[in-house]
């Protein structure tokens, strides 16, 4: 009877209102979603398609923790974003399939070593020392797409220290979580446990040990995230 050598972790999970847990198997991110953001990173804003890069789900940290200021960065930068959950398979999905597939919505915050992402970048290498960090991929309760509504004018904002950094609007989004969906079941079967980081708007800063970062978009829960010392 074949055994495993160690025990597999289970997958992480997150509130999904009441004693709801979702549990997490798959994070897609998807790059310069917002114009003034791609504009800020010194890229044009790029309206055909989205583009995207994957962190661990074991990154996964809930609103409110702590974390460690990560190794190997100088430049660790906060990305308030838009988190679509997804609640249904959807594969080469049409409008409809695709919306029908989002089971609801919470608030992330994509932690990013800028440095290592931009050092890399200009080598044409891949993001992940940049973008796959522990404790980066930071997620409040998840609220249901019934009761969310519609995408739209709803503000995205975040402060640290109290002090606003970033202010949008959902409309800014380039890609709608829709047209994501509908874009990214080209290549993957999209499935219960799959979570979309849908980008962040122009604003994007460093954090120290100490800071304590609060964001939110109207109708989901407040996100929190306090950095802590160096590992
Ligand atoms: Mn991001």
């Amino acid at each position: 009877m074949p055994a495993r050598l160690f025990d597999s972790p289970e997958y992480p999970t997150i509130s999904a209102g009441g004693d709801a847990l979702y549990p997490v198997h798959r994070i897609f991110c998807v790059g310069r979603n917002y114009a003034d953001h791609a504009r800020e990173m010194g890229a044009e804003p790029d309206r055909e398609a989205p583009f995207y890069f994957m962190k661990d789900a074991q990154s996964l940290v809930s609103s409110g923790a702590t974390i460690p200021y990560p190794p190997g960065t100088e430049n660790y930068h906060y990305e308030m974003e838009l988190v679509i959950a997804i609640g249904a398979p959807a594969f080469k999905a049409t409008s409809t399939e695709a919306e029908k597939a989002i089971w609801g919505y919470g608030c992330g915050l994509d932690m990013t070593r800028r440095d290592l992402q931009k050092a890399n970048s200009a080598k044409q290498r891949p993001w992940d020392l940049g973008k796959n960090a522990e404790h980066s991929a930071v997620m409040t309760a998840l609220v249901a797409a019934s009761e969310f509504g519609e995408v739209g004018s709803q503000r995205i904002w975040l402060s640290v220290n109290g002090e606003t950094r970033q202010d949008a609007h959902l409309s800014d989004l380039i890609h709608s979580p829709v047209a994501i969906i509908e874009h990214l079941s080209r290549f993957y079967h999209l499935a219960p446990g799959d979570l979309i980081y849908t980008g962040t708007p122009a604003g994007v800063g460093p954090v120290e040990p100490g800071d304590v970062i609060h964001g939110g978009i109207e109708g989901l829960p407040e996100i929190e995230l306090t950095i802590g010392q160096p590992e």
